[in-house]
């Protein structure tokens, strides 16, 4: 006769859940006065490691959303999931967000789009809450002072190039009234709803966003292509990509959508 083994002791188990939760404790204070998004970051890693103390009942929605049917990207990333819920593929019509969202979609460019999540404060405060009229007139020594903040990603073309894209958003708004309105135009001033089925049904971009790759590089945009250009589509609601079965999908697939087959 075999003994079973005993499954608890000898189940593997994962490097970091091996370590004592005072371990994980001593690397991570919990972030006292600090920004909303880092907060919820040091609760959502703190109940994986240890979970001590209950969340605070002012953040509990946010660090544990309920389970809802949702986009796969989104995965279990607390500032992922909210940015997927509230914003990613909502219609958004204000300059100073349209810039920020090309000015943080021009910045991810080979990193990870929670790497930007956790720096997007970093990047209001750093360029000036994002209004391009103060970020167009940044000077040598702004972007120097910009190169050693942590807050940001240091990457001198990424920094350098947001300071030009923000020169030609202003002549694009001056030429056209507003940024939003010349924007929209790529998409015929109406949200392409495409509604794929699971992530490899997602375009990586398309005709539209080849266009205004184009329209932006002319001008003098930089950061700007094609890829990119479809992630801010997706991003500002210029194209909703929420699966079919993802529950931000049944609300935006609204009347005044048009598929991209008809
Ligand atoms: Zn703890
Ligand atoms: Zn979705």
């Amino acid at each position: 006769m075999t003994r079973t083994r005993a499954k608890g002791p000898l189940r593997r188990r994962g490097p970091e859940a091996e370590k004592p939760a005072s371990v994980w404790h001593r690397a991570h204070p919990m972030p006292v006065r600090a920004a909303l998004d880092e907060r919820l970051v040091w609760h959502a890693e703190h109940l994986k490691h240890c979970g001590c103390r209950p969340v605070p009942a002012s953040l509990r929605a946010l660090v544990q959303p309920a389970r809802r049917p949702r986009c796969a990207w989104a995965g279990t990333d607390p500032l992922m999931i909210r940015y997927h819920d509230e914003e990613w593929g909502t219609p958004a019509h204000d300059d100073r967000r349209l810039f920020e969202m090309l000015i943080l979609e021009g910045a991810q460019a080979g990193l990870s789009w929670s790497t930007i999540l956790r720096k997007r404060d970093g990047y209001r405060r750093a360029f000036a809450r994002f209004d391009p009229t103060r970020v167009a007139a940044f000077d040598a020594r702004t972007i120097a002072r910009l190169m050693k903040d942590p807050a940001i990603v240091r990457n001198r073309l990424k920094i350098e190039g947001a300071v030009k894209s923000a020169r030609a958003f202003l002549s694009v708004r001056e030429e056209h009234g507003s940024f939003d309105r010349f924007i929209w135009g790529f998409v015929g001033g109406t949200p392409i709803v495409n509604q794929p089925h699971g992530l490899r049904d997602v375009p990586a971009q398309s005709a539209e966003s080849e266009a205004m790759s184009k329209a932006l590089m002319k001008r003098g945009f930089k950061f700007v292509g094609s890829t990119i250009c479809y992630a801010f589509m997706q991003a500002c609601g210029l194209v909703d990509d929420h699966a079919a079965d993802c529950f931000r999908a049944k609300r935006t697939g609204a009347v005044h959508a048009k598929r991209r087959d008809e």
